[in-house]
């Protein structure tokens, strides 16, 4: 039996029913990580502390102690999260030698639910980008085809959880991190509602629209994952929402007959490729054999809402970056001559090419002559938007429309223009400014054999309404295979 392959139910059964202990389970994740180096899809390891927390799981087993609902499964998580004791680089030479003081919520719900944290996933350099080409640590990979890029920022979550180094993975979406590695590499990733999931020691990008979500191969465990690690925490994220958590495994509904689908024309148009177009209308024919209602919505202004997230995810991220000066921590230039030089040589050698860039726009955009032109005007395209989608929910439950307008391309293809990288996410964007819960799913392949996915959205707390359609969909898929 391959456990490795296994669904994150699955292993939990197979733990529970003592076919396979978590000490093992865990030694055999890492010969995968190491089977599968070549993908790139980790900063580091944290192999003594993953292996004394599975020892220590399969004790509590044996003593028959009150488990937590991920005992002794195996867990990555993305390298701008905070674990005690690791070192959380931010996929930067400027934090390269950063290590940990302290737990992230995220992480620290994660533990308190007894998984078994293996490390740390590669990502784009502070979570800027769309390929995971902009790492200080190299490129990961695409697991599906290594000539392909995986998606980006949370290109390694999304890599470890295809090639089997775990069972599950954390990752953050700021304008589609989560959902556009989720559709290029075939797995599940979900983007919660802003403020479902605390921030606290999550290295800030752009605070306003960071989130952390998951990755994972089914949605059901997808729904587990999210259980685990959402809920307020006010004490250390006012953002957080005071919002009961749901028990979303328990509510999965296994039938969608009457639930209104909203399709909009405007993700549906000629910047669309031929194959995902397809793979799309399949899908929304399948929901609508098996009884759901689909509904034409309306989202005029979606092709200015890159425009907007640009701006103001890149404004946001220049005040949150400040703090990376060279004096109290991270990354230090030699050779200086007084406070000033310290600064403009620690960012100037610290920081790779799209980050300086991000710092570059977000500045100017916020300075004195061109902060009405371009932040408030991204500001007021941001409530537009908002309205938008509130008056599309008002006549569906649920929107289904492409998580990325192409399969993924290859290593090296983008990286000359930004802005054609930036575009790689025009159908995940929207969804941040506006503040909405999206999943994208596996809904086909290409003829390269490369995946597409499908991108499911729902109002603000919505999430289980995702859950339930996308749960629906994997599983009558399944039984079609
Ligand atoms: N690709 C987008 C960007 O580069 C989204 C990044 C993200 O969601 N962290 O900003």
């Amino acid at each position: 039996m391959d456990f490795l392959k296994l669904s994150l139910f699955e292993i939990k059964q197979k733990l529970e029913s003592n076919e396979i202990t978590s000490e093992e389970l865990t030694k055999m994740c890492f010969n995968q990580i190491k089977a599968t180096q070549k993908l790139n899809a980790l900063v580091s390891t944290c192999e003594e502390f993953a292996l004394s927390t599975a020892k220590k799981v399969d004790q509590k087993r044996k003593n028959g102690e009150k488990l937590g609902a991920l005992a002794g499964v195996p867990v990555i998580i993305k390298d701008n999260i905070n674990l005690e004791g690791t070192r959380t680089t931010c996929a930067s030479k400027f934090l390269e030698n950063f290590v940990s003081p302290y737990t992230a919520t995220c992480a620290q719900k994660l533990l308190d639910a007894d998984a078994v944290i293996l490390g740390k996933a590669n990502m784009d350099e502070f979570a800027m980008g769309s390929s995971n080409e902009n790492s200080a640590f190299g490129p990961v990979l695409n697991p599906v085809n290594q000539d392909y890029v995986p998606g980006g920022s949370s290109g390694g979550s999304a890599t470890c959880v295809k090639a089997n180094q775990c069972f599950a993975s954390l990752g953050t979406d700021t304008g589609g991190s989560i959902r556009e590695p989720a559709s290029f590499c075939g797995v599940v990733g979900l983007k919660p509602t802003y403020g479902r999931v605390s921030r606290f020691g999550v290295v800030a990008f752009a605070s306003s629209l960071d989130q952390v979500g998951v990755f994972s191969r089914t949605v059901k465990d997808n729904a587990l994952m999210l259980q685990v690690i959402s809920g307020e925490d006010q004490e250390h994220d006012m953002t957080s929402a005071k919002m009961p958590v749901p028990n979303f495994v328990e509510n999965l509904k296994t039938d969608i007959k009457g639930m209104k689908i909203g399709v909009a024309k405007q993700f549906f148009d000629d910047k669309l490729n031929s194959e995902v177009k397809q793979s799309l209308e399949n899908a929304l024919k399948f929901f609508e054999q098996n009884g759901a209602i689909l509904v034409d919505v309306n989202l005029p202004s979606l092709d200015v809402a890159s425009s907007a997230y640009y701006i103001i995810s890149s404004a946001e991220a220049t005040s949150n970056l400040a703090r990376f000066d060279g004096v109290k921590y991270g990354f230090q230039a030699q050779n200086f001559d007084g406070i000033i030089d310290l600064y403009f040589k620690s960012r100037t050698q610290g920081f790779g090419p799209e980050v300086k860039r991000r710092i570059m726009l977000g500045n100017y955009v916020l300075s004195s002559g061109y902060f009405d032109a371009y932040y408030r005007k991204a500001k007021r395209v941001q409530k537009i938007i908002q309205q938008e989608f509130a008056e599309a929910f008002e006549k569906c439950d649920v929107m289904i429309c492409p998580t990325v307008a192409t399969t993924a391309f290859k290593l090296g293809e983008k990286t000359d223009d930004p802005v054609a990288m930036y575009l790689s996410d025009i159908f995940t964007v929207p969804i941040n400014l506006a503040k909405l819960p999206a999943m994208s799913i596996p809904c086909g392949q290409d003829k390269k054999g490369l995946p597409i996915g499908m991108q499911i959205i729902a109002k603000q707390w919505n999430e289980q309404a995702i859950f339930d359609v996308a749960n629906f969909f994997e599983q009558s898929t399944k039984e079609a295979k």
